[in-house]
Formats: structure tokens, C-alpha cells, sequence
């Protein structure tokens, strides 16, 4: 039988036999259920000819119910029916990139409400990096005086002559955290530390290794500037952010960053290298390690744990309590994580990064990765919290490029972290999708067409050889396949 156009598709549909008209669900019915029956976010929906009734046991299931029903108002008629559902994985989520591009809360709003409608409940928005502080500080406010604004943009090869900044004041993150609430969607704000934070120490160069005057980058990359290990007044700045952010964002997690942190300015700085010998720590990574759980141990005193990027393995002596993103792994410490019982969250690079063309990484892909990734041992899956999609937009200049980028990629994500192996089909979900594009039109999202981001062998490789060079020449072309085609 052809499968509903439903996305996320759900656990289970028995069909009853019959028709009737969808205008059921206009008159639906709620049941509660005990809270154990269907899990924190699971519900059923029973369709026949006495009408639709829907039963969950959370307001966070009636909800998840309500985005189902959303989706089978597609139709004229429905069959008869009953759905029972509840999602595979507990954290379904997308990274948005607010600070080499900004977004309006009006255009905050339509991406929160398009990722509400395939069940994802997390969003991770990435607030502070070497290219602005978004984030309003009453404490610090030279972080937005100074952090918030950059003097021009170089990304991707283009130059714009232009200052380029703002930040969300308290009042509009105050707005986004609850609209997101009452879509069941829980927002974790990104304090990257140590590494990521020039937008931070051009503000204010004391909590800083040279305690130099910098200025905010406009360039993407990874850059040397380190927030200071080895001087307490760094620590005291931390925890007086972090108790601002924490005062804003009421979520269980909060993501400290760790990633991309080169060392060059704590093995030059007297009080770095200090620090390091009087903890008798072997290197410097052990020292990011130390820094990073004091700040993982300053968030569970206020009730709060830890994420962090893969990258934290890295000191080997990162605290257990923190839940680990994987995105970059090449040495399989992720694995060895989870394996010993530690969680991890998995956004891929070459499966799940949203910023780069479909030609370099097609929807085939994202929806094929499996989050059981690579070196995980079959008993430890639970280990695996689940899966998030990364928008990265220093190439994402305005909201329909956004949007171009991320969907289907989000709902290929939303319905690997929300359905049964079983039921995953990369054919059908193209099928399905096509007939949920108009949904989306009409919430003002424009997602790629087709023909984009299901390409063919050809153009993967031609367009992939275009986006970096913009020219085609051989060598290009054979660089394109390795990196098109590798671990594929
Ligand atoms: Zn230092």
C-alpha cells in the first residue's frame, strides 16, 4: 500500500477499512492518557467514521499529534484508520547560525514553525563566534557595543564592504524562546569557548592570553585567539555570562562550543603555561579539558549540563556528564565515548551540514546516514540521543537561501530521528515530500526544488566543481569526485 504522505512518518498505522472526509479532524476529540502509555512525545490517532480522537499522555504529544494532523488535512478523504506514534530518537533538532548572518524573528519564527511541523524539538542557536556576539549583555555591554558588529564580510571568496552586526535584545530572545516553548521546542544557546571567540575578546581583550586589542573577524576560518586558561578573570567573566544566558534560556542544555581550538596562544602565554604545570597536566589539550569542565561543573550547580563538539574528546579527560556532538571524527573518539555509556548527539559533516550545495552532499545522503554511526556497539545505541541538522551561514546570506538549504535536508533528518528503520525509504520520502511542499509555501518557506537537491551523477560533480571554483577545469573535476565521492 502506498504509504500516507506523512513526514515524519509515524511508528504504526492500522488500517480499518473505509473512508471518510478529513473534515473529522476539525471536531477531534482529546483523550488523556497516562503519561507512561505513550512516552513523553507519543500519541495515537484514530480516524472512522464516528470521528478522529486523539490520545497522549504529555501536552508534548498532543502536540506532535497536531503537526499529524496538520499534514493529513492534505486530503480530501482519509481512510479509516488508527495511528500510534512516538519518535525513535529523544533529540531531533537543527543548528541555526545567527552570527555570520542574522535572521529576522519574523524569519526565526517561519523556520521554528516548518521544524515544528516535522517534529523536531530542539534548537540550537549558535549565538557568539569570531564574527559577532548576538546575544544582548547588560553585564558586558561592550559585547554588544564593540562584538555585535564587524566592519565588512569576506566569505566564500566575496568581499562586502560594509559594517555588518546587531544582536538580539533580551526581549526578542525572550519572544523566540517562547514561541519555540509552545511548540514544544526546547532552545539551547552555543557560548563557544575557548577557541570561536574573537567577537568576545575584541570586546574585551583582558579575559585574553596577549590581552591585545583585536578586531571582530569578517573572514570564516579558525583562528588563534584563545580566551585565557591560566587567569581567573576569564572564569569570573564565563560564569557572569553564562549566569545572564542562563536567566534567558530556561533548556536543560546549554552548548559551551570546544571545537576548532588551536593552542599556539596558551603554549605562549606565561599564565596558560603555568596553569598547565601547577595541575600537572601532561599538554595543552588536557588544559582545554580542565577549563572546559569548570564550565561544565559551573552548569551543573545551576541544574544545567553540557554540549559539547567532538573536538572536547580530544583532552581525554572530559567530564562524563556532557553530552558530545559529533560532526568531525576521524579518529573514532565519538565511538569510543558512547561506548563506554556517554551521550552523543550526531551531525555529520559530509551527511548533515545544511551550508553546502546538494550537489556536494544530495538529500539521497543526509536521509541514508545512519545515526548508529560507525565503531558504536549494538548495545550502547541508547547511547545515541539522537540527531541535528547544522545551518552554517557564512555562505547563507538571506532567509530564502535558508530555506533553499534546509529543506528537505530538515525534514530528511526529522524523519531519520523520528521513524522506525522499517519505515525509512528514500523513495518514498521524495514522494511524500513533493506533496508537502505546498504546506510549506504557505508558511513562506521555499524549499530546493527537486531536480537540485535529488541530482544526478553529472551534475553533482559539474555543479560541486562550480561552487569551489567556479570554473571547470580538470584538476578541479578530480577533486570534486574525491571529495564528492569519498567515505560514500
Ligand atoms: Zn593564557
Amino acid at each position: 500500500m502506498k504509504k500516507l504522505n506523512l513526514i515524519p512518518y509515524p511508528e504504526k498505522i492500522e488500517y480499518l477499512g473505509g473512508s471518510v472526509s478529513a473534515a473529522v479532524l476539525d471536531r477531534f476529540t482529546k483523550q488523556t492518557a497516562e503519561p507512561n502509555e505513550y512516552g513523553e512525545e507519543g500519541y495515537s490517532i484514530q480516524i472512522d467514521e464516528t470521528g478522529a480522537v486523539v490520545t497522549a499522555g504529555t501536552a508534548y504529544g498532543f502536540f506532535r499529534a497536531e503537526q499529524t494532523m496538520k499534514q493529513l488535512r492534505n486530503y480530501a478523504e482519509l481512510p479509516c484508520l488508527c495511528i500510534t506514534d512516538s519518535p525513535a530518537f529523544p533529540y531531533r533538532g537543527f543548528l541555526l547560525d545567527s552570527v555570520r548572518h542574522m535572521q529576522s524573528t519574523e524569519e526565526l519564527k517561519k523556520l521554528i514553525d516548518a521544524a515544528a511541523l516535522f517534529k523536531f524539538n530542539k534548537m540550537h542557536w549558535h549565538l557568539s563566534d569570531d564574527q559577532g556576539f548576538r546575544m544582548e549583555s547588560e553585564r558586558y555591554p561592550k559585547l554588544n557595543e564593540i562584538g555585535s558588529y564587524r566592519s565588512s564580510s569576506d566569505f566564500g571568496g566575496e568581499h562586502i564592504q560594509a559594517r555588518y552586526g546587531g544582536f538580539y535584545t533580551k526581549a526578542q530572545i525572550r519572544e523566540i524562546v517562547a514561541y519555540c516553548a509552545e511548540r514544544h521546542i526546547e532552545v539551547i544557546p552555543e557560548l563557544d569557548m575557548p577557541g570561536h571567540t574573537t567577537a568576545i575578546i575584541a570586546s574585551y581583550p583582558a579575559v585574553s592570553c596577549r590581552r591585545l586589542a583585536v578586531e571582530v573577524q569578517t573572514k570564516q576560518g579558525i583562528f588563534d585567539n584563545l580566551l585565557c586558561a591560566g587567569d581567573e578573570k576569564t572564569f569570573a567573566f564565563l560564569f557572569d555570562l553564562l549566569d545572564e544566558i542562563c536567566e534567558l534560556f530556561p533548556s536543560e542544555h546549554i552548548h559551551i562550543g570546544g571545537d576548532e581550538a588551536p593552542k599556539k596562544r596558551w603554549e605562549e602565554c606565561p599564565k596558560c603555561r603555568a596553569k598547565k604545570n601547577e595541575l600537572g597536566l601532561k599538554n595543552f589539550e588536557e588544559l582545554q579539558g580542565w577549563f572546559v569542565n569548570r564550565i561544565i561543573e559551573f552548569l551543573a550547580a545551576k541544574g544545567k549540563k553540557a554540549i559539547v563538539w567532538n573536538e572536547s574528546l580530544n583532552s581525554n579527560n572530559l567530564d562524563t556528564s556532557a553530552t558530545v556532538q559529533m560532526w568531525m571524527d576521524r579518529n573514532g573518539k565519538s565511538a569510543v565515548w558512547a561506548n563506554r555509556g556517554n551521550h552523543v548527539i550526531v551531525s555529520p559533516f559530509f551527511s548533515y551540514y545544511c551550508d553546502y550545495p546538494y550537489c556536494q552532499t544530495p538529500v539521497k545522503k543526509t536521509y541514508e546516514y545512519d545515526p548508529y554511526f560507525k565503531g558504536l556497539a549494538p548495545i550502547m545505541r541508547k547511547y545515541v540521543l539522537g540527531v541535528e541538522a547544522p545551518l552554517w551561514t557564512e555562505y547563507i546570506g538571506d532567509f530564502d537561501r535558508a530555506c533553499y538549504l534546509a529543506f528537505p535536508r530538515f525534514a530528511a533528518v526529522a524523519e531519520r530521528g523520528w521513524s522506525r528503520k522499517e519505515h525509512l525509504d528514500y523513495d518514498s520520502f521524495k514522494l511524500r515530500f513533493a506533496c508537502l511542499v505546498p504546506m510549506l509555501n504557505k508558511t513562506g518557506i521555499k524549499p530546493a526544488p527537486q531536480s537540485d537537491w535529488d541530482p544526478d551523477k553529472i551534475h553533482r560533480i559539474t555543479d560541486t566543481v562550480k561552487f569551489y571554483k567556479n570554473k571547470i577545469d580538470l584538476e578541479s573535476i578530480k577533486n570534486s569526485w574525491n571529495t564528492t565521492y569519498r567515505k560514500e
